[in-house]
């Protein structure tokens, strides 16, 4: 998660290093804080996985920044590689959560009633992102069909800033392509060690050469749980049962009490083979993901967004790697403690 958070700090346009950030008490995060074109953002990470570790790093940052008004969640996500239905996702592509087939963009797929002599049934629905990014991710969706994305781009971008702090940046680079290595899904990783040398080249699902060897942004559902999958029969299942694109371990701890929009960055297929190559990669091309979404919302269309639409829950806990926040609408009579706040002073 580390490696997620330098990412979204390499897409800052200003880092706001000096501010002194007065911590709501039961806050236990640590925040990097900054500017993205015209949004104020405020960039942390978890210490480890979880729908409920997400919801209560959540939790604790609404308490300490309370004018936050959405979160986007960037962190990694195992791929379905749906052949058949043309939702050919790969290694370093990445997925945003985005309402289809009747599910509002993140399934928690571990919430239903085991019932006697009957399978497993899912109840519930979680919210969907907020209508105004919604909107955006459409527009740029839209963009993106007549037009190269700018990921390309930015991760040239933010490369060059590596250099300036890391000697790790040729970790980030993208890999060739064949690397990407898909196997069947009934053939299981060998045992013998932490790579796929030992594996059956001769399992390995043939894929074509895409046109231009570049990422590709896929949207839809994407399923949440607790759990790792790391079993393809199951993932290929469950990728056709939910109409799901890859799979996650946090989102579902903050769709329902968070105006929240997930993007995952792909970096395995959910099966026994191991393969970490790609996460760094893979996470630039997420990051700049949420950059590009940034970039294309006005200040304006965020004023009518609020981070918690209802009451903060007391019994419940969650993630994020990046929010956005703006500079204090509310006269500062009304929001003592934020403009009590040296970020907020500074910012002025
Ligand atoms: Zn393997």
């Amino acid at each position: 998660m580390h490696i997620e958070l330098a990412a979204s700090k390499a897409m800052l346009d200003k880092e706001y290093k000096d501010s002194k950030i007065r911590l709501h008490p039961l806050d236990t995060n640590q925040y990097c804080l900054g500017r993205i074109g015209v949004h104020k953002v405020v960039l942390t990470s978890l210490i480890s996985a979880g729908t409920n570790q997400a919801n209560s790093a959540a939790i604790h940052m609404y308490e300490t920044f309370r004018n936050l008004r959405f979160i986007l969640m960037v962190d990694i996500g195992g791929g379905i590689p749906c052949l058949d239905t043309g939702e050919d996702v790969r290694l370093g592509d990445v997925v945003v959560s985005m309402p289809s087939g009747g599910y509002g963009g993140v399934i928690q797929y571990d919430s239903g009633k085991f019932l006697q002599n009957r399978d497993f049934q899912r109840t519930g629905a979680l919210s969907l992102p907020p209508k105004q990014l919604r909107k955006v991710v459409n527009h740029l969706r839209t963009n993106h069909e007549g037009k190269d994305n700018c990921i390309t781009k930015h991760i040239e971008e933010m490369l060059s800033k590596f250099l300036e702090y890391t000697e790790k940046e040729s970790n980030y680079s993208r890999l060739d392509s064949a690397q990407d290595l898909l196997f069947n899904a009934k053939y299981m990783h060998k045992e013998e060690g932490d790579t796929c040398a030992s594996c059956d080249k001769k399992q390995l699902v043939h894929r074509f050469d895409r046109p231009k060897d570049k990422p590709i942004i896929h949207y839809g559902n994407i399923a949440s749980r607790s759990d790792v999958i790391r079993d393809a029969l199951k993932r290929d299942q469950l990728g056709k049962d939910l109409d799901v694109v890859c799979f996650e371990i946090k989102a579902a701890g903050l769709m329902d009490e968070f105006q929240c929009l997930v993007i995952r960055e792909i970096c395995d297929y959910s099966n026994s083979h191991k393969n970490k190559k790609w996460q760094r990669y893979a996470t630039i091309v997420a990051a700049t993901y949420a950059k590009e979404l940034l970039g294309q919302i006005p200040r304006s269309n965020t004023e009518g967004i609020s981070l918690y639409p209802d009451s903060i829950p007391v019994d419940t806990c969650c993630t994020l790697q990046e929010a956005s926040i703006h500079k204090p609408d509310t006269p500062s009579h009304l929001s003592p403690r934020l403009v009590d706040q040296q970020f907020y002073a500074s910012a002025r």
